[in-house]
This record gives structure tokens, sequence and C-alpha cells, in this order.
């Protein structure tokens, strides 16, 4: 049986069904496809119906504040994608003149898109027959075809979109590519259950005993461990507590959002060296040589390619502190809870 004809039984059987299928408006696809990257389905579908909820039309996303759109993404990481869709969403409505790009060619020009939501953009709102390659469908062809070929790389790209290219359902691309993603979601899992599937008689990794070995990955760099030390100071002026934070600036994690005032060290520090430089950074950034002052235990905070040690130095001053560079903003502890902070920070305020 054809490749296509045994999918499409699988897919009318099993197939997910999810708010961003079977429509065609190419805003909301995109949508969905920048907020899944990196993100698991079931915590990517609360932010999507929140995000078309804030934004209904790209228009309502390009007028939208950084802010706005950050403290809404809040909590899925990798925020280059938040301030990307706020640019892409202001290049449509100046570049555009409002209108989504229907071209494979055009949307690759959106910030943020590549290949594979060019391909998911341009097969869900337009059917164009080009296919998407995400990590299911690696897994799932490199498995079917015996393909040894280390998955995410370019050169695999390019060879698994030459043959899927051949097997696409050009009518019908939309359905297909939304087939071979769920295929490799639920049934060519990590561990699969080839009894049931389909094409257990075709398989080239079930046939040759390499269903564990495929696909085939390039090797992961070790995360870097980064230690952060957090000046959370607070004081009260007329009955109103407050304090201090900043934005992150530069070419960086967590670029926009705030947080308190950081020390950054290239080691884990302890004991007097820990007290020494707390005091040296409460001195030299803040003309503060407050004594009463606490440190929180670590807290540990994991990004992909990062492993972030993070301390809290609490202290209740007298009066608000000097700060060099005068920098920062001075939030109640209210506006703290509404302006746009790393997952690490959001979980320390809710301890407090
Ligand atoms: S037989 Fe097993 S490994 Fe092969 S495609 Fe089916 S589920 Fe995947």
């Amino acid at each position: 049986m054809a490749f296509w004809t045994k999918l499409e039984a699988w897919y009318n059987d099993y197939g997910r069904t999810l708010p961003w299928r079977g429509i065609d408006n190419p805003y909301y696809i995109w949508l969905s496809e920048i907020i899944l990257q990196q993100t698991r389905i079931e915590q990517g579908r609360d932010y999507y119906l929140r995000f078309i909820e804030a934004f209904p039309t790209v228009a309502d996303l390009a007028a939208a504040s950084e802010e706005q759109v950050l403290r809404l993404w809040q909590g899925l990481g990798y925020y280059s994608r938040a301030r990307n869709l706020r640019a892409a969403a202001q290049y449509i409505m100046d570049e555009c003149g409002g209108r989504f790009p229907d071209t494979y060619d055009g949307l690759l020009r959106l910030k943020g898109v590549g290949r594979y939501t060019a391909a998911a953009i341009a097969s869900f709102a337009y059917r164009l027959p080009h296919p998407v390659i995400d990590g299911n469908v690696y897994r799932f062809i490199s498995r079917l075809r015996g393909i040894a070929t280390p998955i995410a790389t370019d050169s695999a790209y390019r060879e698994f979109e030459a043959l899927l290219t051949q097997l696409i359902d050009r009518e019908r691309p939309d359905r297909f590519n939304a087939a071979l993603m769920d295929f490799g979601a639920l049934q060519c899992r990590p561990q699969p259950d080839c009894t049931a599937c389909p094409f257990a008689d075709e398989c080239e990794a079930r046939r040759t005993g390499r269903v564990d070995m495929l696909p085939v990955k390039a090797p992961k760099a070790k995360p870097k461990d980064r230690w952060f030390y957090y000046f959370d100071l607070r004081w009260r002026k007329e009955g109103v507590r407050y304090g201090r934070m900043h934005r992150r600036t530069g070419n960086d994690i967590w670029k926009g959002l705030f947080e308190f005032g950081l020390m950054e060290s290239d080691h884990r520090l302890e004991g007097d060296e820990l007290q020494n430089e707390v005091w040296r950074f409460l001195d030299i950034t803040y003309s503060c040589q407050e004594a009463g002052y606490t440190i929180t235990d670590e807290y540990l905070h994991q990004l992909t390619h990062r492993t972030i040690h993070a301390r809290f130095i609490q202290a209740e001053l007298p009066e608000e502190p000097v700060s060099h560079p005068a920098d920062g903003m001075i939030m109640t502890d209210r506006q703290m809870n509404s302006v746009p902070v790393p997952r690490l920070i959001d979980k320390y305020l809710q301890t407090l």
C-alpha cells in the first residue's frame, strides 16, 4: 500500500484534535507553531489560547508593547521567540501592508521563522506542498527508511525534505503534514509499540533491530554553569514597600525581562568569600553597608544550555539606597508581580 494511503488511514482513526488544526488563518497557525517550539502541547495550548484572546489579529500584536508580550509569554522560556513574534508582526504591518506573507520564501523573511515554521504555515494555511520536519518526523522517517544521518543538521534536513517532497499529498499537504507529525508523536514514539504499527512490515529499523538506535542524534554540549547573586533590597516610604528591578539588556539570556540587581560570579561563592563579595557589591553598587541581610539557599534553574545557580540577598533598608549606575525601576511589590520576569525570579517571588 502507498505510504500516504496507510498513513491517512491511521490518521483518520488516531489524529489529534488541536485548537490550531483545521483552520487556515496564517496568523493563528504562526502563533501556534512559534509557541510549540521547545514546548509541550499541553502547556502550549493554554498559551496559544491566551495569545489569540489578547491579540486576536496581527495588528493587535504589532501594537502591543514588548512588556505586554513578554508578560504573556512568561514561563515559556526562550524569550527571543516572543520578541521575534512582535517584531515580525510589526514587519507585516509596516512592510507588507498588514497582509500575512503567503509564499514559503515570504514567510522565511519573518523574524524567528525558519524552514520548519515556514513549511507549517505554507502547508496548513495555504496548502502549499512543503513537508514539515520536526523531531517526531525525523524519528519516524529515519526508522522507517533506516536513515542513520545525524538529525537536526543541515544535510539531514535537506535529505529528509527531498524524500518527503516526493511523498507529500499535493492536494492536501495540510493533512499529510498533520498526520506525519501525529504519527511520530503518538505511534512511533521513543519507545514504540511496533506490533500495533501499520508500517511494521516495511520498517527498516524494525527489520534490522535498530529501533532503539534511530534516529542518530548529534552529541549534546554539556550545559554551562552560571552563578547568580541577586540583591532583593526593600525599603518603605509612607507605608508602601518598594524595591528596585532592572531590565536585562545585551546579547544574553532573558533579554528584556526584569530582575533584581545582579552580581554574577564565574564560580560558586561560599563562606567568607560570599560575605565579602556581597558586602563589596552593596557598598559599590548601592553605597550601602547594610549589615542586616540574609542569603537564601541556592535556587537551581535549568535552561537548555545553561544551569543557573541563584541565591538571593535580602535586606530591609531604612531608606531607598543610592544606585550606581542610577538605572533600574523602583517598584512596589505589586508592580514586581506584573512586569515580565524570568521564571527563576517568578519562583522566588512566589516563595516570599
Ligand atoms: S514499526 Fe516501530 S519503529 Fe517502525 S515505524 Fe512503526 S512504530 Fe516506528
